[in-house]
């Protein structure tokens, strides 16, 4: 008969007992975190090698790349480079899966073995008569239930290392917004309009100087043109207008607020920008115009008042489902549009932002030729008659309709005033007008 054994006993018992759970569990712990380390290092530093994946991917297969991929006989080279990364970056894969595999199987064959240890203690323990059959077997519960607990809690802890290296990953992005200064004025104290103050810009990590000193003032109601090669740095001053980046020295004021002051939301809702590369949505015609307010994405009327105003109207009119057309070629159905329609889509997305008073097309029509910019652009003064607004342009016709025109070279301001001020200046303005004027006839 088995001997009823003292509490003491089981004192004894129960510590190396717990000590096993313990030690046993810990190494497969330490070997899966260090596991999840190198994944996401891997993962870290091969996102530049999966994004060239992801790009090579999108050159061959997309209809648009497709003409000059097929005409310039790139297919073959496109597709051995992608392999020859993919088997990079499956080789990587394969060593860590396999090592992984190899850890996890010898430091979980040491657990197995160190538990199915301390089950045949107990047996032998019970035999011997130390503890009591109920013991054995109640022990033999509370340490499978202690070690699911105890390889759960591990478990978890793990995931919550493994995400957090994720997250730091993604607070890290986050951070390149957040700090960009936010304001909270909504309002201006005059109605001075916009002016830039000894502007000047360097991009992050680069040392070299894309604007220096860039002095303004746009009253409300007068329209800028801006001329100047390309780099000059036309696009960059509005992208520091739109507050996508932080001038480097000086200052930017609207109606007498810096714009570091502004609410960023209420200051892009006075804005209306159609860059160079606008976006081709390939969603609806609707949609297309709709993105430019996206409270009215769906109001039918505002759409019909935008593509008229954009001059879209017309050939929208003649698609079979009107502004239900989905444009582009990546979808079934899809309708592909001109440069010059896709110009007009977009020129409609910026009248979307009924509310905006600072429109700015940055070479919107460069796409048409120079009559039908012409055309738009005098339909388009007289729509904007209350509005600033800044152009950047090539075209020398539609620049001179400008109140002001400002011309850019190497990032630094050459020459600035209006038309007939920069023509009797007889300088870079007057040579390139002359030059387009005799080239088109005007
Ligand atoms: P423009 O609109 O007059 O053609 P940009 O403003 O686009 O000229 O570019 C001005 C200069 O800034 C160019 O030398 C260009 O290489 C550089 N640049 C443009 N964008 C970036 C960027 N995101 N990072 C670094 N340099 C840039």
């Amino acid at each position: 008969m088995l001997k009823s054994p003292s509490t003491h006993t089981s004192h004894i018992f129960c510590r190396p007992v717990s000590l096993v759970v313990i030690v046993a569990a810990i190494p497969a712990f330490i070997a899966e975190t260090r596991f999840s380390e190198h994944t996401f290092r891997l993962f870290r530093w091969r996102s530049p090698e999966t994004r060239e994946q992801h790009y090579l991917e999108t050159l061959l297969a997309r209809e648009d790349y497709a003409k000059e991929v097929k005409l310039y006989q790139l297919g073959a080279r496109f597709l051995q480079r992608y392999r020859d990364t993919f088997e990079r970056l499956y080789a990587e894969d394969r060593r860590l899966t396999i090592q992984k595999g190899w850890w996890g199987y010898g430091l979980g064959l040491l657990s197995t073995g160190a538990f199915y240890g301390a089950y045949g203690w107990m047996v032998l323990e019970a035999i011997a008569g130390k503890i009591s059959l109920g013991e054995m077997t109640m022990y033999l519960v509370v340490f499978r239930q202690s070690q699911a607990t105890f390889a759960n809690a591990l478990t978890s802890i793990g995931g919550m290392y493994e995400d957090n290296l994720y997250l730091e990953n993604l607070y890290e992005f986050l951070d390149l917004d957040i700090n960009t200064p936010q304001g909270s004025v909504i309002q201006g104290i005059n109605q001075e309009g916009l002016q830039f103050e000894n502007v000047d810009f360097c991009y992050p990590d680069s040392t070299v100087p894309v604007l220096q000193n860039i002095s303004f003032h746009l009253q409300h109601g007068e329209k800028l043109a801006i001329v100047g090669k390309n780099g000059s740095g036309k696009t960059t001053l509005i992208k520091l207008l739109t507050r996508l980046y932080q001038p480097t020295g000086g200052n930017i004021f609207l109606d007498g607020i810096n714009l570091n002051d502004w609410d960023t939301d209420i200051l892009r809702q006075r804005l209306g920008v159609i860059f160079q590369n606008f976006v081709q949505y390939q969603f609806t015609v609707g949609e297309n115009i709709g993105v430019g307010d996206i409270e009215y994405v769906e109001d039918a009327q505002q759409l019909a008042i935008a593509a008229e105003k954009g001059m879209a109207q017309p050939f929208i009119t003649k698609m079979s489902q009107g502004f239900q057309t989905r444009l582009g070629k990546w979808f079934r159905g899809g309708q592909e549009l001109s440069g010059g329609q896709w110009q007009k889509i977009a020129l409609s997305r910026a009248f979307m932002r009924s509310q905006a008073d600072i429109l700015v097309l940055d070479e919107p029509t460069a796409a048409m030729d120079a009559e039908a910019e012409m055309q738009i652009f005098n339909h388009f003064r007289s729509l904007t008659q209350e509005k600033m607004v800044i152009l950047i342009s090539h075209r020398f016709s539609t620049v001179r309709m400008a109140d002001k025109i400002m011309v850019i070279a190497d990032g630094k301001i050459s020459e600035q005033g209006s038309h007939e001020e920069l023509m009797a200046l007889k300088g870079r303005y007057a040579h390139l007008f002359n030059l387009q004027a005799a080239g088109y006839g005007f």
